[in-house]
């Protein structure tokens, strides 16, 4: 397909520049700074006694668990598409839509009955592949603490969100094709943004307390530095809330989410378990930046772009495929919603060419979101031993192209980096401490 190819040459050129653009500025580099008034710090050398303090061992087993990470990206997409081109090739969708006009004659019921079988037919068909990725990888490499029963409950419970959630945007979204025709694709990407943003302030109230109990952190000694933070960055928050992570794994993670009235300072019992309070206050620090950075409006504006490129490249390729074997696989039309495998198909094959394009936007946050840190909570060294703690599952130090490509966060060389860079103009918060603390491995 030269035409497809072509396409897609053209899509990447459109947004490399704005992707290199980015990407030039998240790479911290240890500039020695100049004349005789520099601190006599060595950053390389801080930089080289944080890596160290990892065990080559642990790093291969990181660097071991990442790399196989980017094959299981192929992988889940080989997969994907060969699961919708069974449901296409064998008319298994085209007796799906039948089944559910025999069940109804509203057109959106229809819709959304059809969408429920999709995902569970999708669901069991990709489940060896989830449960190998999901489950065995995750206990080979000692980052999951569940057993098979409550990993399952997860599972399932996540299956329902997805029918749920995806119900509602697929149902309208069908809607629009219908009464649009061929100019679906504009309102298309602009209905799923809507989406995006609604599920994004649901989810800390309605949805992540499916997968993990929430309670407010009674802890003084860490919630009064966290809300002084808080009210120092004018976030409106009056509590902290706690959740149960290590259900799950051993992974600290934080975040500041929601908006408006479901807004909300989270942090997991890793981090309260694993983290020193300096540890602590750096990565409330960066996730409060996410939010006074106003990370997530200037997000979805930016895969909205890649949201409506995406769409029209969509268009584009159900009609191509639609002409060719539209009729051989019972597909009455765009506006059909046995056309919804093939969709998938070029969506996930702009989507696993976008890699670069949507990790360099979510990488590019994440930076300024650690610089943020640093200069709101001034700890560079609890900065490099959380940046070790996130190297249990990150690799540590890849090559630049392989970062710009395969990361979403900055690699931990990078960040610990940033970390002494800072430290370097900001001598007088060093702390002894944390720099004598060992890396304690979670696994
Ligand atoms: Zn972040």
């Amino acid at each position: 397909m030269p035409r497809a190819t072509w396409v897609i040459a053209v899509l990447l050129l459109l947004l490399s520049p704005l992707a290199i653009a980015q990407t030039s500025n998240t790479t911290a580099s240890a500039v020695p700074t100049a004349g005789a008034s520099a601190p006599a710090f060595d950053v390389n050398a801080a930089v080289e006694a944080y890596l160290a303090k990892m065990s080559p061992a642990q790093r291969a087993r990181s660097t071991a668990y990442f790399e196989g990470g980017y094959w299981i990206g192929l992988w889940d997409f080989l997969t994907g598409a060969a699961v919708m081109w069974l449901l296409l090739r064998f008319g298994w969708s085209a007796r799906m839509r039948n089944l559910s006009e025999r069940i109804t004659r509203f057109r959106p019921l229809q819709t959304a009955i059809y969408w429920v079988q999709f995902i569970l037919v999708t669901s069991v068909l990709t489940f060896p592949l989830t449960v190998y990725e999901g489950y065995f990888r995750e206990h080979k490499y000692g980052l999951l603490n569940q057993t098979l029963g409550p990993w399952m409950k997860d599972q399932l419970v996540g299956l329902g969100v997805s029918v749920v959630l995806g119900a509602i945007l697929v149902v309208p979204l069908f809607g629009l094709v219908r009464k649009l025709g061929r100019s679906w694709w504009v309102a298309g990407a602009v209905l799923t943004i809507v989406f995006l943003a609604f599920v994004s302030l649901i989810a800390p109230v309605y949805i992540f307390p499916l997968f993990n109990t929430y309670t407010k952190l009674e802890d003084a000694t860490v919630r009064n530095p966290i809300l002084s933070m808080a009210r120092a960055n004018g976030i409106p928050a009056r509590d902290v809330y706690e959740f149960d992570a290590s259900r799950q794994s051993n992974r600290v993670s934080a975040n500041v989410s929601g908006f408006a009235q479901t807004l909300r300072i989270s942090l997991n019992d890793n981090l309260l378990k694993r983290c020193t309070l300096p540890e602590i206050e750096t990565t409330m620090g960066h996730e409060m930046g996410h939010y006074v950075l106003n990370h997530s409006y200037k997000g979805l504006v930016m895969m909205g772009v890649v949201w409506v490129i995406g769409f029209a490249f969509v268009n584009w390729g159900m009609s191509f495929a639609l002409a060719r074997w539209g009729e051989r696989w019972g597909l009455k039309g765009i506006g059909d919603v046995a056309v919804l495998p093939l969709a998938v198909i070029v969506f996930s094959l702009y989507f696993f060419l976008m890699t670069p394009v949507t990790n360099t936007i979510t990488r590019s946050m994440e930076y300024e979101a650690d610089m943020y840190g640093l200069n709101s909570a001034r700890q560079p060294d609890g900065e490099a031993n959380v940046d070790l703690l996130l190297g249990e599952y990150r690799k540590m130090e890849p090559g630049p192209i392989e970062e710009f490509i395969f990361f979403d966060h900055p690699s931990g060389r990078t960040r610990i980096t940033a970390a002494m860079r800072w430290k370097a103009e900001h001598p007088e918060t060093a702390s002894p401490a944390e720099m004598a603390r060992p890396f304690q491995s979670g696994q």
